[in-house]
């Protein structure tokens, strides 16, 4: 079968872009692996200056005005007027999306494995049958192991990855709270994510600089402390690709994890792979279109890259940054949203 543009990977990047050329005449099918889209390992959280305000507020599950911030020597919390940070449930977001996709016109099939990509088509399997998709136009949307991705010869291994790990538990309380202690948690972080029936509590850290196995015993010692008992929820683990190196290559693009956009120091991924969405879209609907809001996330990529490298160069220099950006927070030097991907 013949389409205009095909797109790998049915999350929040590709949903967005296949809607938005749909939108437009564009004839395009979305190829999603799983059965059922939307669940993702992923704490939900969406910023301000991302999706709080772009989404139908009867997906927001929870929304914090105020942040509780722990370093190794301080414990702040910042209060704003307005919510700073919300949280989403991924399948429910994954479901609006494809509904808004679908009524666009963009097809989509789930269940559906990209398994050899090529300069004219995707072969996909689907049951035990193997088709092919042809395109004019190729989008990598397929989150931090993009086949797309190692299609246009860029790797993504360890150790360009970060890794996200986290408990899904019934309840961690009512306060969303960020411990950038570098003593357990290095230049990454762990968090307390409340949604409304459930939370997210999970560790983030770019650097390898703690194996894995090392992050998570740090993470449960953590939630011991709050009363949390990791035994109680639903452990999960992903690798979050943090390696920016281009979004279009010629009629190919990268969306999102695929490319690289999530946030080094943060793992933030979602509001990227929307704004990266909307600049593929826009590139081959409008081809002299300039990618202004994907420029603006390009250089809070780079800047969050700087940070996130010097706070991994040494613990000492992990600990003095945390330490300085929780006094900066404190005396409102610097916003909270200077650490989103917006
Ligand atoms: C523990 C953890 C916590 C996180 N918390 C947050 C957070 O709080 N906020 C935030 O913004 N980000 C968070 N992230 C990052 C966020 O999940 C990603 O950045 C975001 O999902 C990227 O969206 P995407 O559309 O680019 O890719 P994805 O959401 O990964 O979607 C890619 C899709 O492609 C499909 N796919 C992959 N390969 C193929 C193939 N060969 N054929 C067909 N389909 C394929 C996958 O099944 C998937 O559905 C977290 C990540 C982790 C691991």
């Amino acid at each position: 079968m013949k389409y205009d543009a095909v797109v790998v990977g049915g999350g929040p990047g590709g949903l967005t872009c296949a809607a938005l050329l749909a939108d437009q005449g564009v004839k395009v099918l979305v190829l999603e692996r799983k059965s059922r889209i939307g669940p993702k390992v992923c704490a939900g959280g969406i910023t301000k200056g991302g999706l709080i305000n772009a989404l139908p507020q009867s997906l927001i599950q929870r929304a914090f005005s105020s942040q509780t911030i722990i370093t190794k020597y301080q414990h702040l919390v910042i209060d704003a007027t307005g919510p700073m940070i919300g949280t989403v449930n991924r399948r429910e977001l994954g479901t609006h999306m494809a509904g808004e996709a679908a009524a666009s016109g963009a097809e989509i099939i789930t269940g559906a494995r990209a398994d050899t990509v090529s300069d004219d088509r995707v072969i996909y399997i689907l049951g035990d049958r193997s088709y092919e998709a042809y395109y004019d136009f190729l989008v990598g949307a397929d989150g931090s192991s993009s086949k797309v991705r190692k299609f246009l010869g860029i790797d993504s291994s360890a150790p360009h990855c970060g890794v996200g790990l986290h408990y899904v538990v019934g309840d961690a309380g009512d306060k969303m709270v960020w411990n950038f202690n570098a003593d357990s948690f290095g230049s990454g972080y762990s968090w307390i994510f409340p949604h409304r029936d459930y939370a997210s509590v999970g560790a983030y850290l770019a650097d390898g600089s703690i194996s894995p196995l090392q992050l998570k015993k740090n993470l449960d010692r953590w939630l011991g402390d709050w009363g949390i008992n990791p035994a109680d929820g639903r452990f999960e683990a992903d690798k979050i690709n943090i390696d920016y190196r281009g979004w279009a290559f010629g009629s190919r693009f990268l969306i999102g994890d695929a490319a690289g956009f999530a946030s080094p120091l943060t793992g933030e991924g979602i509001n990227p792979a929307l704004v990266s969405a909307e600049a593929v879209a826009a590139a081959i609907i409008t081809p002299s279109a300039g990618p202004d809001n994907l420029q603006r996330i390009i250089r809070r990529h780079r800047s969050h890259r700087m940070m996130s490298r010097t706070a991994g160069r040494s613990r000492l220099l992990a600990l003095v940054l945390s330490e300085l950006s929780g006094l900066l927070l404190r005396f409102g030097i610097i916003g909270f949203d200077k650490f989103e991907m917006a």
